[in-house]
């Protein structure tokens, strides 16, 4: 199998504030796989948080790509391979999953979601995120995303209570909190209480990642479901978390692609948690191969392309909140002319 690659900047339509820091633009790199004369393509969504960046990814390609084997089809050997090799670089791990599905899909002239067995008719409402910013952006913000029946509220700010106040004077739609670590052990206890009070449907990683201990006694009595999401990234972490957590939420490019996603699943599941499928600020071609696995799992917050000011592909559309699985073989979308153009592509093998 041929890969090659080429970095792409995504610049946000907003900035991009969580408890964690800003963004204005993403760093991304797309992987395309070849075999047969057919093309997959995968993208890779790194994040600081864990170690990870563009040119991490850049550099970690030419290892993954030597411990690929030869056959495109043969999912678990080459998960396998890759998870062995990835020290850390999960985010490339996942491009080149998410490339190889997409090919496989291509060849055999099925969908992805098809040739997993997924049921389209199963997916989700996917939330709609507001990051954290000034209460009158927030408030325009919330305005402007009226189409959207479900909101997901990043917190994590002394402000907290303010900023939920303020969404309540602009919508009644249910809503989802993620305070991205931003909170201790009391104030996650304080807020998941006033959160019950303002039609709040669950909270997602109220401690810091290092802190999972503590995560059973605040589930213990916390009015709302508690899930994390830095604190859980592949299926081992998920057996871990069994009895402390209400749910768990998979991004693929912590996992490492939607081999390792159902492999998640599949471990959240026997553990008894349910499943959110969550994504990166990232483009429609990372956003697409998440889309596959979502009717597999409970919630879905999978809106990070919708954040762009230009995405980098066409072809995943949303009805009423929620994605639109097509008939499209392998994940369904199509790269922008300008980034298929061969001449901007890197050759890694
Ligand atoms: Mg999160």
């Amino acid at each position: 199998m041929k890969l090659r690659y080429r970095r792409v900047t995504l610049p946000l339509l907003h900035p991009f504030t969580i408890a964690t820091g800003t963004s204005t633009e993403r760093n991304d790199v797309l992987v395309a796989v070849e075999h047969g004369g057919v093309v997959g393509c995968g993208e890779a969504a790194p994040s600081r948080g864990y170690g990870q960046s563009a040119d991490s990814v850049v550099e970690a390609l030419p290892r993954l790509a030597a411990a690929l084997g030869d056959d495109p089809f043969a999912f678990e050997v080459n998960a396998d391979r890759l998870l062995a090799a990835a020290r850390g670089q999960y985010a490339a791990v996942a491009a080149i999953d998410g490339a190889l599905h997409d090919l496989a899909g291509r060849l055999a002239g099925l969908p992805t979601w098809r040739r997993l067995g997924v049921s389209p008719g199963r997916m989700p409402v996917t939330s709609f995120t507001i990051g954290i910013d000034e209460i009158g952006v927030i408030e325009r913000k919330v305005a402007e995303a009226a189409a959207w029946p479900l909101l997901k509220i990043k917190l994590g700010t002394p402000d907290d209570e303010r900023i939920i106040q303020a969404v309540r004077r602009c919508t009644d739609a249910p809503l989802r909190v993620d305070a991205n670590m931003g909170w201790d052990l009391e104030r996650a206890r304080q807020m998941c209480r006033f959160l019950a009070d303002h039609n709040v449907e669950m909270v997602e990683q109220p401690l810091p990642r290092g802190q999972e201990d503590q995560l059973a006694d605040l589930h213990a009595d916390s009015p709302l479901p508690i899930y994390v999401d830095e604190s859980c990234h592949h299926a081992a972490d998920v057996v871990r978390l069994a009895g402390c957590v209400d749910g768990v939420n998979l991004k693929l490019s912590k996992a490492g692609g939607v081999t390792a996603g159902l492999r998640f699943i599949h471990a959240a599941r026997a553990a008894g948690l349910k499943v959110m499928i969550g994504c990166m600020v990232q483009s429609s071609v990372g956003i697409a191969a998440g889309a596959q696995l979502a009717p597999l799992c409970d919630l879905a917050d999978l809106d990070g392309h919708v954040l762009l000011a230009r995405d980098a592909a066409t072809g995943l559309d949303c009805r009423d909140g929620r994605l639109l699985l097509t008939d499209a073989p392998g994940q369904g979308v199509t790269l922008r002319d300008d980034l298929a153009d061969p001449s901007g592509w890197t050759v890694v093998q």
